[in-house]
């Protein structure tokens, strides 16, 4: 067994909160400047201008790409020889997510009950996913998410029979439907298959691929094309003013289901689709 220590997660998370918030991902930067030279509206050539701009100067003076900083959403990866000293990993991760908010003055978004709607004032508790993998070593992503983004997020049980075409047009429905609500250019998360809890799961998760990478399952790789074709045909394009880059990204996550059912969800990553990962 290896020991890690409660204060190293907890120092972990709050340097990965501050970090996602302000320095979006390499691949996802170099999307948004390709999407610029390739976008055919001045309009939207001049709003994917504005957002280099503001991811640039973000990264350069450490301020957040974003005035919604999000909730924190934190997957991490427990390697089945690691033995947490001093205190439990949930109250590591919150105490993690409370300093990187409070100390690196991120916007505090999270109310302590979905009706009374108090405000926890340190952006706790964090959405935590935890997978118990091989090995003696702690993988944590912090994903911080916007609700622009996240109220878009839509869950559909389809017919095992629906032809692959339904389940394409469900998901180009879904951000057609969504239009300027989740600040485009997205990325658009897709779970497929599991139940319907493991679907949104799926979509999540699906939003922390590069958006550079393939699906490495050539079908899939191939729907994922065909779908962002159709979703940029849609002329929604940057911010919602029209244009013709609406997604940058399409990845699908797929999971073996029941015979009489096919959950299908769409999440939707905004132009900040933010994620920072530390190993410990
Ligand atoms: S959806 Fe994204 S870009 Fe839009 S306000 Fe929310 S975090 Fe910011």
């Amino acid at each position: 067994m290896r020991d890690i220590s409660f204060d190293a997660i907890a120092e972990a998370v709050r340097d990965l909160c501050i970090e996602a918030n302000c320095a979006l991902p390499d691949d996802l930067k170099c999307a948004i400047s390709a999407a610029r030279s390739a976008e055919r509206s001045p309009v939207g050539q001049s709003i994917l201008g504005d957002l280099v701009e503001n991811f640039t100067f973000a990264g350069e003076r450490r301020l957040p790409i974003c005035q919604d900083t999000g909730m924190a959403v934190v997957f991490v990866e427990l390697g089945q020889e690691v033995h947490i000293t001093g205190g439990l990993l949930r109250d590591a991760v919150n105490l993690g997510v409370a300093r990187g908010y409070t100390e690196g003055f991120l916007r505090k978004s999270v109310v302590r009950d979905p009706i009374r709607r108090v405000n926890t004032d340190d952006n706790t508790p964090a959405v935590l996913h935890l997978s118990l993998v091989e090995g003696d070593q702690l993988t944590i992503t912090v994903a911080p998410k916007g609700f622009g983004s996240e109220n878009m997020t839509s869950l559909h049980m389809l017919k095992p029979s629906v032809t692959q075409e339904v389940i394409e047009d469900t998901i180009v429905r879904a951000v057609s439907e969504a239009g300027s609500n989740p600040c485009p250019p997205v990325v658009v998360g897709v779970g497929l298959g599991g139940d319907a809890e493991l679907a949104a799961i799926l979509a999540k998760r699906a939003l922390l691929r590069p958006v550079d990478a393939h699906n490495s399952d050539p079908f899939y790789a191939e729907m994922e094309a065909r779908i962002l074709e159709k979703i940029n045909r849609l002329g929604i394009g940057p911010q919602g003013l029209g244009g013709t880059t609406t997604a940058l990204a399409v990845a699908i996550n797929p999971y073996p289901t029941h015979i009489a059912g096919l959950p299908c969800c769409v999440n939707l990553g905004c132009h900040v689709t933010r994620h920072a990962s530390k190993t410990l």
